[in-house]
């Protein structure tokens, strides 16, 4: 049976205290201190912080995923030539934008392999000691997903490279004159780590991975079907209108269809029957300052903000994100891909420009 460890998984039937420090024998010290830091705090925190929804709605098994075809493919391939062969699936790199599906992905390979998957986040390993407890309690086979693996520090990225390629580490035992430098043989494994920003990884650490994949945006046709999957697992009642509207303001992306869908189902229990129509689903979503194309109050005000203070572009990212008090990071991985998608704002190479389409698309939802 596939088991996840709940280092940051989304699992909370499993004893959190039985796989929260794994390290064993010679490295236990390590391993504990490594965990009990940062990346501790951080992935319990973030276990806690899922939504209990998210676990419901999210797919068990590749098959249940809808869209992505031509990834699931290639992963279907790939994870049975493995299994045909015995071996362990090669690395895998999933990028593309937030909410896409590449932690769904990520839970539903080990799944398909019948291995155990540990989960980790590139901020929240800080040094190479932090990595230590997730590689050396690694099951022959088992998978270890870094989710932003382009935000590793540099040490903790080249700590990785032997692991990935030789399935080797260094420990150093000890401190001063006494040190000694331990090197621990790892069973084989299957990295998957995940990105937004696949062109901020390094060469060396890209060219590891034998699988690399782009996610890219969902039409609505799919979305759609995500949502009246999600809704029959809700329990609610949706019409296709009111589905196809919601699709249509989810901005290819199934985590917004999905919040989307949570938000208007809460609306119509407390304000109507319960039943989710397209009146309701309207109502709904304008409360929340979701327009016709999805764009919400962020979106809007960062085009405004181009048009107002820069004129329109260009303007650089740094400077987009002081005006609005907004990181650059969360401009450029969450506004920004879903406006370049909809041809309301390009990148040119002094800066971002609205498009004729951005007027008037902002004079139709501003009037
Ligand atoms: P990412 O890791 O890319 O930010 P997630 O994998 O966390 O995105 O996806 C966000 C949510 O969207 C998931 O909880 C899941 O319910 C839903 N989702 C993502 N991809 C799919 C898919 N292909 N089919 C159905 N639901 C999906």
């Amino acid at each position: 049976m596939v088991r996840e460890k709940i280092l940051g998984g989304n699992w909370p039937e499993e004893d959190p205290e039985e796989d929260l420090i794994g390290g064993s024998g010679h490295n236990a010290e390590q391993a504990a201190k490594g965990l009990r830091g940062s990346a501790e705090t951080e992935r319990l925190q973030a276990m806690l912080d899922t939504p209990e929804s998210d676990t419901i709605l999210r797919p068990k098994r590749i098959s249940e995923m809808v869209g992505q075809t031509e990834v699931m493919e290639v992963l279907y391939i790939a994870i049975d030539a493995a299994k045909k062969r015995g071996d362990p699936l090669g690395h895998i790199l999933l990028d593309g934008p937030p909410g896409l599906g590449k932690t769904t992905f990520a839970t539903c390979i080990p799944r398909e392999m019948g291995v155990p998957v540990s989960m980790a986040s590139g901020p929240g390993l800080k040094a190479p000691k932090e990595l230590i407890p997730y590689l050396s309690n690694l099951e022959p086979g088992a998978v270890l997903f870094i989710d932003e693996i382009h935000r590793l520090p540099k040490p903790v990225e080249e700590y990785l490279y032997t692991a990935m390629e030789d399935f080797r580490i260094d420990i150093v035992l000890g401190e001063g004159v006494n040190a000694r430098t331990l090197n621990l043989a790892l069973p084989k494994f299957t990295l998957i780590g995940a990105t937004t920003r696949a062109g901020m990884l390094s060469g060396p650490l890209r060219d590891r991975f034998q699988i690399r994949e782009h996610l890219s945006f969902y039409k609505t046709t799919e979305l759609v079907e995500i949502l009246s999957r999600n809704a029959k697992k809700l329990d609610v009642q949706l019409t296709p209108e009111a589905s196809e509207e919601i699709a249509k303001r989810s901005r290819g992306t199934p985590r917004w269809a999905n919040n989307h869908l949570l938000w208007v189902r809460d609306f119509a229990q407390s304000k109507s029957d319960g039943r989710i129509t397209l009146p309701i689903a309207e109502k709904a979503l304008a409360m929340r300052g979701i327009d016709s194309i999805g764009l919400d109050r962020q979106d809007r005000r960062y085009l405004e903000t181009l048009i107002r203070v820069f004129s329109g572009g260009p303007a650089g990212l740094e400077a987009m994100a002081h005006t609005m008090s907004v990181s650059a990071d969360t401009l450029e991985d969450e506004v920004e891909p879903f406006l370049l998608r909809s041809e309301l704002l390009t990148r040119t190479r002094r800066g971002r420009c609205v498009t004729p389409k951005t007027f008037e698309h902002l004079k139709i939802s501003l009037s």
